[in-house]
């Protein structure tokens, strides 16, 4: 039986090293357990998801993202204080951490810590790596058929059916 590909409503395994436009190594799950997503859902940056399309496990591919295709453009004002106050005490804040923000709209939007200044905290709308071109190397480990549950969630659940630790 050969291997399933790469598509819709599959969940797929892999590691990855991602590089940005001087080489230099930003992220990489070597060392570390495979990432998986499920296929279609947006789990990943659309331009490296289209590239997985097809892929097998055991295929080895290189493809750079522009950054529409990854983690947008940059877009607002930029980073704005808050001070630590704001923050749970027993949080250790970093930068590059990704917090939830409640809007009056009622939808929590995405911010990341971009540094710290004073008392207070950079918050910035941007993802990190918004504007950057992204390099990566990718290794499939594996394709499976996605469960109902995994469908229906839009994410891949862990080996146990339930490792991913949110509310369902
Ligand atoms: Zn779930």
């Amino acid at each position: 039986m050969t291997g399933l590909s790469v598509a819709d409503g599959h969940v797929v395994s892999f590691h990855y090293t991602l590089r940005d436009d001087d080489g230099d190594v930003i992220d990489s799950s070597a060392g570390d357990e495979p990432m998986d997503y499920l296929h279609g859902h947006g789990g990943i940056v659309p331009g490296l998801e289209s590239a997985m399309a097809g892929k097998q496990a055991g295929d080895k591919f290189k493809v750079t993202v522009a950054p529409k295709d990854g983690y947008g453009e940059p877009v607002g004002p930029g980073p704005r204080p808050v001070p630590r106050d704001a923050f749970p005490d027993d949080v250790e804040l970093e930068e590059g951490m990704q917090f939830f923000m409640p809007t009056k709209s009622g939808d929590p939007v995405p911010v990341w810590v971009a540094g710290f200044q004073g008392k207070d905290v950079l918050l910035d709308t941007n993802h990190p790596m918004a504007g950057e071109t992204l390099h990566f190397e990718v290794e499939v480990t594996g394709v499976r058929a996605a469960t109902a549950d995994e469908i229906e969630h839009g994410h891949p659940h862990g080996p146990d059916g339930h490792g991913h630790g949110h509310d369902h």
